[in-house]
């Protein structure tokens, strides 16, 4: 358990600091923090967790029966529970240092409740049954073993790194150190004091853009669209490579028009080389009682992203499909081809057949 950042400590509701006015409900209140790592703002009296379930306030209390003020405490800070290392295909990021490989870890929890979760395992128990589990580990030990393993990049990812911002903040400060990239594979939820931490530490993120409407944020994922379309403008705005995914759930979020309104916000806020990956659907977690998407759909959702005139539409979970591959939008010829996480990939950013440069990081090779 570590000390955690970006919380404060909540003044009683007379103002009086904790322990000055002798009531024992007071002092309670006094004790009471408020974490500011991500948009539910949780206030979490002594004692307890917030909503993550990794973020406790333990009050800061020196002497037996002395009531201290809340301290915030992270129990992943140095906790892995998941480490690989993967294409970075499979973030996804197709724009970012393509064909190389991304050393990718992350924690138990999250501060979303997605009723879809595909990673429910990592996710849910600390909210959900109080366990945390993990491997040691520190911010050095991790970069070492970025760089043993060849990869290019260190990833953030699993489960949401938001909740473990100071493993995160502090292993890409080494990880850069190191000269390895940065990567955040995120739900965007994060508070606008979070991202301002990040700017500087994080290369490139892929957020997921889970639905357009505020009902299927608060019903399905426990969470708001707002602070979402929020952290993708940020992120647009700091120039970090940024791509997009939504994972699209029959009769929950692919109806045409909120497609549309996606890839409009996409294409006008964001900018229209922006790559966005739709995703199929498997049931999984507590959404078991819908089909995986049709291939069909995940067509038409491809057509209308491209028809609101975003350069970069590509359809994931359908391996071997010929939208998982890379067109040159100027003249439409296979700039990079994928199949799966098999990626055969040029050796320059410009289009062979018609010249236009290929919008992304990394595409050429060190002789080109
Ligand atoms: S990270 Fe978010 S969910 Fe977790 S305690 Fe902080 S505000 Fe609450």
């Amino acid at each position: 358990m570590l000390d955690a950042r970006l919380w404060k400590p909540l003044p009683t509701a007379t103002g009086s600091p904790a322990g000055a006015t002798g009531s024992a409900a007071a002092e309670a209140d006094g004790a009471r923090v408020q974490c500011r790592l991500c948009s539910h703002y949780c206030v979490i009296p002594a004692g307890e967790t917030g909503r993550c379930g990794v973020r406790v306030n333990r009050p800061d209390a020196h002497e037996p029966g002395e009531t201290g003020t809340g301290r915030l405490f992270t129990l992943v800070g140095d906790n892995v529970a998941a480490v690989n290392l993967d294409p970075v295909e499979k973030k996804p990021l197709f724009h970012f240092m393509p064909g190389t490989l991304t050393y990718s870890f992350g924690t138990m929890g999250c501060n979303l409740s997605c009723s879809f979760c595909q990673n429910w395992s990592l996710s849910r128990p600390p909210s959900e049954q109080g366990i945390v589990r993990g491997q040691r580990t520190t911010p050095a030990k991790l970069v070492a073993e970025a760089k043993a393993s060849g990869a290019a990049s260190v990833s953030f990812t699993y489960s949401e790194p938001t909740i473990f911002f100071e493993l995160m903040s502090d292993t890409a400060d080494a990880a850069r150190a190191a000269g390895l990239a940065t990567i955040m594979v995120s739900n965007g939820f994060q508070s606008p004091e979070c991202l301002a931490e990040l700017e500087h530490r994080i290369d490139a993120a892929n957020i997921d853009l889970k639905a357009f409407t505020e009902r299927f944020y608060a019903e399905q994922c426990g969470a708001r669209l707002k602070p979402v379309l929020h952290t993708l403008r940020t992120i647009a705005r700091m120039g970090w490579w940024l791509e997009v995914t939504t994972l699209l759930i029959p009769g929950l979020n692919d109806g045409p028009d909120e497609l549309r309104d996606m890839a409009r916000f996409i294409h006008d806020e964001l900018g229209p080389d922006v790559p966005w990956h739709l995703s199929r659907f498997h049931p999984s977690y507590r959404l078991t009682d819908r089909p995986p998407t049709p291939p069909a759909t995940l067509e038409r959702a491809w057509d209308i992203g491209r028809g609101e005139g975003l350069r970069f539409v590509y359809l994931g979970n359908m391996p071997g499909h010929p939208a998982e591959s890379t067109h040159c939008p100027a003249c439409g010829a296979l700039f990079a081809r994928r199949e799966g996480f098999h990626t055969h990939l040029p050796t320059t950013s410009r289009c062979a057949r018609c010249g236009a440069t290929m919008p992304g990081v990394g595409w050429d090779t060190p002789e080109n």
